[in-house]
């Protein structure tokens, strides 16, 4: 734009050069047309005047006087004595004076000279002069006809002559006259027509002047338009954007410019830095640099160089964080000039720590899970071992009966242990990928509370540390809440579990539930659970909430875990809603406070209550003293009275004194490993005794499914598993006792899984899977159970069987050839009468809820993950394939 600029007004500067120019020039030749002009009219007026006018006018004069003089001379013919001649002679003096006068002005101004008449006219005159003097001596003497005579032969003629030369030389100057005015005429014309001419020029040049002159204006005008424009700009420019831009002047010293900004980023004032740099750096503090920033920009070879350093705002008497850049930008007529920059770092500054932080967080998240990986490994690996080597133990030891149950019976633990990490782990990516949903359920928190104790009660007693709990803030009309009590007990599981864990033997652990907001449904529970354990520094409390993260390594030697617990804790936290804090200190313990919203139900819960169990009398059978004096508080924490006894035989015999004293026992728990008599045995004998009226139950430290039956056969109610806690013995007490207690004969049936007289189709392409899957149903008395190896035999088995065939198919999904959705889908749109109600159970080892969700898009019915349980899985055939009346 400037350059477009300057070049108009270069062009416009040429323009008006040459519009001076030619102006000038067109004056010039008007003024030399004018004045030739002039000149020459002047000249020929003069002429005129002078010569044809003035000449004709003696030539006039001559011809009169002549003709005088001839009058004279014809009066000598009449007169001519002396006295006359005497008179004629004077007369003729003065005429001859007057006629030599004019034919003097005559040859003197003549233009005809070229034709000679002048000199002939002076001649002529002569001769009349000579003539008459001669007639003027004789004529006295003459007589008149001499005289005659001789004027008619000499004068005479001469006196014509010269008429008619004078005729022709007036008539040439009225010719003269004509001529000169002619030319007059020419000159005026060519004057006027140069004038006109002239003007027109004149008019032209005006107008392109003129045309050139706004040009020039407008070019201007845009220009400086443009230059306001830009201003303008700069101004938002430096307004809006946070680097401070200066010029400096570096021959003069001082500030040619500063960006408007300065004022609102930094607070110095523009004035104040317009003078000079030393101002400006009053404010800036470059540490050890300070001199080399200031003298840059006094040195003779210009550089560009950055410097970081800070400027303190005078205002606010903030410090920033700036960049201080120079540049050598101009050298213009000699005179040098820097741009300085000066960038706030502020922004910057913090990106860059935030980066640093979240690699730092990274990497350090990074090491975390290499370390879980680590970890996880070996914590996975150890079960593993066990699992691997008791496998050997048992095959090696096959014919040892007691060998090989003591090898199940770990392998048992090692599994569940194993199966508790990846439950883990599966909670956490659930969480992490928002697939977890909570359930909205009434519970009692009474009862939730009471169940919880009891879990946690025993392991805390194993730790010999002591554990009370308090609830407050609800009354018998108010304690049923709405929420997921599941995820709540996981929660409340997660901290009491840390608790026991790091609070050492003579420790205390309290668990406090109080309501402290009610606002009509919606209330508030706080579950404080606080330890006086080794507690955690503040470096482990920052970090405590993320996944994977332990105080220190040597955390998971002692106690193990995998640093998922409170990440875990926190994300189900917050998914209800609610809050966790926790505070802590080394040394003085720690206290775990999460505060969770819930909505009152109005549900009638149909629950059995403490005050129920009061009524039971429960006897406990073990061989291990221990485990019964420990059951025994456990039962009587729940107010119920319970007796104990060491082994299978004093069982019997209590049970026989019992009911002969009709004192009898609502509830046995007898444990299956036994010396001399087992479980099964005395539960044989019991039951000889006093027939079906008792429910009993086999507690069990191992897997009970490989005497489910016997046991069952023998008479046995129920099962529980070892080690017992009070929640477990509390739900296996409603359960058995379906609520009603006292043994007034209503004694609960034992949960009737029976698969009895079913018929199943089993899709399974693992074969040991497939064999734990046929025998599991099998062992549940199912009637038969047909076997397919991969979906298109499923789909093959299915086509072929008559209709009806099969109460339900077990569909494993990754399998070759065809998988369990294909194949579900296939047998779904089969055209037979079953195709569409037969219930279908997905079997599975993706235990995700999206894996839930497409078993069911596929038109599944049910869901159960692998490793498969099998009291689950056969409560859920039972379900499935029950036939409802109406159905
Ligand atoms: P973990 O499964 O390893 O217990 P958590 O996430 O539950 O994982 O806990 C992480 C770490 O937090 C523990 O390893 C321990 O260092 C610390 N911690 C948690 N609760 C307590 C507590 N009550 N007292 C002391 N340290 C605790």
């Amino acid at each position: 734009m400037n350059q477009e600029k300057e070049d108009a007004s270069r062009i416009t500067k040429r323009h008006s050069w040459v519009i001076v120019l030619v102006s000038c020039l067109i004056a010039v030749v008007f003024s030399v047309v004018t004045i030739v002009g002039a000149g020459s009219l002047n000249q020929n007026l003069d002429t005129l005047s002078e010569h044809p006018f003035a000449v004709s006018g003696s030539l006039y004069k001559i011809r009169r006087y002549m003709s005088d003089s001839q009058i004279r001379m014809g009066r000598l013919l009449q007169y001519n004595d002396t006295a006359d001649v005497e008179i004629v002679k004077n007369a003729l003096m003065e005429i001859y004076g007057q006629i030599d006068e004019n034919a003097a002005y005559v040859v003197e101004n003549y233009l005809g000279k070229d034709l000679g008449n002048d000199d002939e006219l002076v001649e002529l005159i002569g001769q009349i002069r000579e003539q008459e003097n001669i007639l003027l001596d004789h004529s006295a003497a003459w007589t008149a006809e001499q005289n005659e005579e001789f004027t008619a032969q000499h004068l005479t003629p001469l006196y014509e002559q010269l008429d008619e030369l004078t005729n022709q030389m007036i008539q040439y100057t009225e010719n003269t006259v004509v001529e000169l005015s002619r030319k007059s005429d020419g000159i005026l014309t060519t004057t006027i027509l140069f004038t006109c001419i002239l003007c027109a020029a004149i008019v032209i040049v005006s107008i392109l002047y003129r045309h050139s002159v706004n040009k020039e204006l407008r070019a201007q005008a845009a220009y400086y338009n443009d230059i306001h424009y830009r201003e303008f700009l700069f101004n938002i420019l430096s307004g809006n954007i946070d680097d401070v831009y200066l010029i400096y002047n570096f021959t003069g010293k001082n500030m040619d410019f500063v960006s408007t900004n300065m004022e609102r980023i930094f607070g110095v004032d523009c004035d104040k830095v317009n003078g000079d740099m030393e101002t400006l750096f009053a404010y800036c503090d470059f540490g050890e640099q300070n001199d080399e920033v200031k003298t840059a920009l006094e040195r003779e070879t210009l550089i560009h160089a950055e410097w970081e350093g800070t400027l303190k705002n005078p205002r606010s008497g903030k410090t920033t964080d700036i960049r201080f850049g120079i540049y050598p930008a101009m050298e213009q007529n000699g005179v040098v000039r820097y741009i300085v920059e000066i960038s706030d770092l502020t922004k910057i500054k913090k990106t860059q720590q935030t980066l640093m932080d979240a690699l730092a967080n990274a990497q350090q998240a990074n090491e975390a899970k290499s370390e879980f990986l680590s970890r996880m490994s070996h914590e996975i690996r150890t079960p593993m071992n066990a699992i691997i080597g008791m496998s050997t133990i048992a095959a090696a030891k096959i014919d040892d009966r007691v060998r090989v149950e003591d090898c199940l019976a770990k392998i048992g633990y090692a599994s569940k242990h194993l199966l508790m990490l990846i439950n883990d782990i599966l909670d956490m990516s659930k969480i992490e990928s928002n697939k977890l949903t909570l359930t909205n359920e009434p519970f009692d928190i009474y009862q939730f509370l009471n169940t919880f104790m009891s879990i946690v009660y025993q392991q805390a007693c194993e730790k010999g540390v002591e554990l009370t709990e308090k609830i407050t803030g609800f009354d018998d009309h108010s304690s049923t809440l709405a929420g997921d009590s599941l995820r709540l007990n996981q929660v409340l599981l997660n901290l009491t579990s840390n608790a026991i864990k790091f609070t050492q033997k003579g420790g205390h652990i309290s668990i406090s539930v109080q309501r402290f907001l009610r606002q009509g449904k919606n209330q508030r529970v706080r579950f404080i659970v606080e330890d006086t354990g080794v507690g955690m520094d503040a470096d482990t409390l920052e970090r405590i909430f993320d996944p994977f993260e332990q105080a220190n390594a040597g955390i998971a030697k002692k106690y193990g875990g995998s640093g998922l617990g409170l990440s875990i804790t926190k994300n189900l936290v917050t998914l209800m809603g609610g809050t966790i804090d926790i505070e802590s200190a080394p040394g003085k313990g720690t206290v775990c406070t999460v505060e969770l919203p819930f909505e009152m139900s109005d549900v009638e819960l149909s629950y059995v209550k403490e005050e129920e169990l009061k009524s039971l009398h429960v006897l406990v059978v073990d061989d291990e003293k221990d485990v019964c004096e420990h059951t025994a508080i456990l039962l009587e924490r729940m107010s119920i009275n319970a007796s104990w006894v060491l082994s299978g035989r004093e069982a019997v015999e209590a049970v026989e004194r019992a009911y002969r004293q009709e004192k009898m026992f609502d509830v046995c728990f007898i444990d299956w490993k036994m010396p001399e008599m087992n479980g099964l045995e005395t539960t044989r004998r019991i039951r000889r005794t006093v027939g079906g009226d008792i429910p009993i139950i086999i507690i069990s430290a191992y897997d009970w499914t490989d005497i489910e039956q016997e046991a069952r056969a023998a008479g046995a109610n129920g099962f529980i598993s070892k080690p017992l806690f009070g929640s477990s013995l509390y739900n296996t007490l409603v359960s058995v006792t379906g609520g009603s207690f006292g043994h007034s004969g209503a004694i609960g049936q034992p949960e009737d899984y029976t698969l009895e007289g079913k018929t199943f189709l089993a899709v399974e392409d693992n074969e040991v899977n497939m064999e734990i899957l046929k025998e599991m149903l099998e062992l549940n008395n199912a009637q038969e159970v047909v076997c397919a190896y991969d979906g298109t035999e499923a789909v093959e088995r299915f086509r072929e069987s008559e209709p009806g065939t099969f109460d339900a198919i077990l569909m494993d999904i990754q399998m070759p050839e065809m998988d369990g959705y294909e194949a579900t889908r296939i047998i779904r749109a089969l055209d037979r009468p079953d195709a569409a109600g037969i219930p279908i159970i997905a079997t599975t080892a993706n235990a995700f809820s999206e894996d839930v969700s497409a078993v069911l898009a596929a038109g599944m019915d049910a869901h159960t993950s692998k490793p498969i349980n099998m009291h689950e899985l056969c409560k859920l055939l039972r379900k499935l394939t029950t036939k409802h009346p109406g159905d």
